[in-house]
């Protein structure tokens, strides 16, 4: 699944069902090989797999798109179809009206791999054909992604692994919150609780929701309104630079724009760092404490504090997760956060941290060659629904297309393997399924998954793919700091009623269409697993010498010795002999190249990209005049009972962990709302039902329901599921055109 860590499940088997699941048991359970314990979705697999809604046969839809009437036809006519289908739509449009859609649901698998699109046998089939219309960034970080690269060179910037917290003074989290998305045996919560046992650290958590997290490690909880980091960082900024706390030496040595001194050439003066926060820039306003008080709901005296803390602090580990980007203003905040290790000279050194994502350690392994796309031509992963509606409108100064200035045609073929996204997981559903609804538009969609999500209902060839315990393949795990490992996840029961692999039914489109050799090399797919294998092997000679002891094993662990890594140490010991990819080849707080874009980029009203990490209130934000209509903000988080909307129909879980709605004490009684009422939660997008959670766990004036579940519109629109896109907006980010789906303003009342 897409979900931070990767567990080990064993499944007891009998009569060739599974009857009972369980996790890792072996090992004495010492810290560094410690045993990759599953949590209740992992040990709910069962369940998962037998759902009622899980597909058996391939289908053919007969009612209207989107309406859920499908008739059973045989895999022959489901392939000739696809293949007639896919024939005509290159003949008529192109290659670069095929989309492969975001889909991460075995994103843990290198045969079966449903993301990024570019490595999915998916990719591979349609490379074979002339290729298709790629997507860059993701759902889950789209915004820094794009924004750290302009500052610090790299295309993904790393962090020193969370266990380097054992080594600090303080540890400052914003939005992060691996208790959830990265727990178990498999993630780094593990490695958190581990090093918070080590070192004497103090950690803060920044975030409007007390989290899990912030309950397991946090001294401190500091809310903060949603999309306001970035004046929280200015505000910390004035203190340190008003007070001389910054490490100006190490500002000299490895980054450009603090100062006056330091801007490119060319660029006006009064456009440094320090100006912008001391009120010397454009905007003359100073960016002081008790303004971002009045932002960021944060006591004025308690910025202040903070930022003596942070400067104080030798070393300090700053780290966001991926929240706070999740933005309007995300590639700003993302900026804005790791611009406080360097004013503090915490970059480069041990137990400091980029600010950006902690880091993992990476194991080898062998992939699934997917060949080369022959087009070039991609756009954002949050654009697809305007690429069908306006394809041909796009363009790469306005809309973020790339590799051409102008998309040539619409979308008009979907494939859309192991992904929810097409309703469920995308913003505004109500609009994504008017766009689907129009069969003119695009004109096919075919989803290959396990079960009747709300975005297979939008089918028009549905096909039932294995699930993991029916297939063999390789689950890589990267993100942990100690240890990485790779799971071999061996086939424990025969495929359901007639699920195929995605390989399989790949090479039954390859046969149609005249590329069968091309796709397959001659090979069948357990053929392919063994050549990866043996290609890991070179890699990993301690690897056992065949598939069969491997799958007999397991897994296999590595452990990473010494202390934990620290990213960009050499640049930061000799920056000029290891210089940076940036045009500068330092970090840049001011980013001309960033710059250049705001000064030539078609923008939306009110959307900005500015040079420098700026604070720039947004639409929906915490100062929109919308808020006199919808009052409240309203995010989505993370939740135990699933991995985004995988396992959100396990009737077990959902009963462990209900779907509610968080809402402050303070926010419920004046609107008559008591614990456990259900709620109608609005805006001028859409309504979805749920449960009120009334707890002071989540700030005054925002909202919080957990992302992920199922989609679920009455006859009038109004879901009856708790979903939370319902309610998200399709604007774009301004620079990384991601998904802002943290950024929205709502109403509640009780039903
Ligand atoms: S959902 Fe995540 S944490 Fe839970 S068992 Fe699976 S991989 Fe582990």
């Amino acid at each position: 699944m897409n979900c931070g860590s990767r567990c080990v499940l064993r499944a007891h088997v009998t009569k060739g069902v599974v009857t009972r699941i369980e996790t890792d048991d072996l090992g004495d359970d010492t810290f560094g090989t410690h045993q990759i314990r599953a949590c209740l979705r992992g040990r709910s697999m069962r369940r998962r797999i037998y759902a009622p809604e899980r597909l058996k046969y391939p289908m053919k839809r007969v009612g209207k798109r989107g309406e859920g009437k499908f008739e059973r036809i045989t895999w022959e006519q489901a392939l000739d179809e696809i293949s007639g289908r896919l024939k005509k739509t290159i003949d008529t449009w192109g290659n670069e009206s095929v989309y492969l859609n975001y889909g991460t649901g075995n994103l843990g698998a290198v045969l079966s791999k449903s993301w990024p699109p570019s490595s999915t046998p998916v990719a591979r089939l349609m490379n074979c054909l002339g290729g298709y219309l790629n997507h860059y960034g993701d759902y889950s970080a789209a915004q820094i992604e794009t924004a750290l690269p302009f500052m610090f060179g790299d295309s993904w910037v790393e962090g020193n692994p969370i266990t380097d917290i054992a080594n600090t003074k303080l540890a400052v989290f914003f939005g992060n919150n691996p208790g959830v998305t990265r727990m178990s045996g498999g993630g780094i919560m593990k490695d958190l609780l581990h090093a918070r046992e080590q070192g004497k650290a103090k950690i803060i958590v920044i975030d409007p929701r007390y989290t899990d997290t912030a309950i397991s490690v946090a001294d401190e909880w500091i809310p903060i309104h949603p999309g306001t980091d970035a004046a929280l960082v200015s505000a910390l900024a004035h203190v340190m630079i008003s007070e001389n706390l910054v490490d100006r030496e190490a500002l000299r040595r490895l980054t450009v724009g603090f100062d006056e001194d330091t801007l490119p050439p060319g660029i006006p003066a009064g456009n440094s760092y320090t100006s912008y926060i001391l009120g010397k820039g454009p905007d003359k306003t100073a960016k002081s404490p008790a303004w971002a008080a009045g932002i960021t709901g944060i006591p004025e005296q308690r910025i202040i504090q903070l930022a003596r803390e942070i400067a104080g602090a030798k070393p300090c580990y700053i780290v966001q997760g991926w929240a706070s980007q999740r933005q309007a203003n995300g590639e700003q905040t993302a900026r804005a956060i790791c611009t406080l290790p360097l004013l503090t000279g915490n970059l480069g050194v041990q137990g400091g941290n980029t600010g950006a994502r902690e880091g993992g350690v990476s194991l080898k392994f062998g992939s699934f060659p997917t060949l080369q796309n022959p087009v070039k031509t991609a756009i954002s992963v949050f654009m697809w629904t305007d690429a069908i509606e306006r394809g041909k409108e796009m363009t790469d100064k306005r809309d973020g297309v790339q590799g051409r200035e102008r998309l040539v045609a619409p979308i008009k073929f979907i494939w859309n393997f192991a992904g929810n996204c097409i309703v469920n997981q995308h913003a505004d559903a109500g609009r994504t399924t008017r766009i689907l609804q129009d069969e003119t538009k695009c004109e096919t969609i075919v989803v290959i998954d396990n079960f009747m999500t709300p975005s297979a209902r939008y089918a028009d060839i549905l096909l039932p793919g294995t699930s993991n315990l029916e297939e063999d393949d390789f689950a890589m795990h990267n993100n942990c700091s100690a240890m990485s490992f790779v799971v071999f996840t061996q086939k424990v029961v025969e495929p359901f009623f007639e699920s195929r692999t995605i390989f399989d039914i790949c090479a039954g489109v390859a046969k149609r269409m005249g590329v069968e050799q091309a796709f397959t090399e001659g090979r069948t797919r357990d053929q392919w697993l063994r050549k990866i294998y043996e290609d890991s092997r070179v890699m990993h000679p301690d690897l056992p010498a065949t598939l069969e002891e491997a799958f007999a094993m397991g897994f296999y662990k590595h452990h990473h010795e010494g202390p934990p890594p620290v990213a960009y140490k050499a640049f930061r010991e000799d920056p000029e002999k290891n210089r940076l990819k940036t045009p500068s080849g330092k970090v840049e707080i001011f980013c001309k190249k960033l710059w250049e874009i705001g000064h030539t980029w078609e923008l939306a009203k009110g959307d900005r990209i500015t040079a420098l990490p700026e604070y720039l209130a947004t639409w929906e934000g915490i100062s929109d005049p919308l808020r006199k209509k919808f009052p409240l903000q309203i995010i989505g988080h993370h939740y135990k009972q699933r991995t985004h909307s995988t396992y959100g129909n396990v009737d077990w879980l959902k009963r462990i962990a209900p779907q509610e709605l968080w809402i402050n004490p303070l926010d419920a009684e004046p609107r008559g709302i008591k614990h456990g009422d259900k709620v109608r939660v609005f805006n001028d997008r859409g309504a979805t039902m749920v449960v009120a959670k009334v707890t002071p766990r989540i700030m005054p004036g925002v909202l919080s329901l957990p992302q992920g579940a199922w989609y679920t519109p009455d006859a009038n629109g109004v879901d009856q599921g708790g979903c939370m896109n319902a309610l998200t907006s399709q604007r774009p980010t301004p620079l990384s055109k991601g998904n802002p789906q943290h950024t929205n303003l709502v109403e509640v009342a009780k039903a």
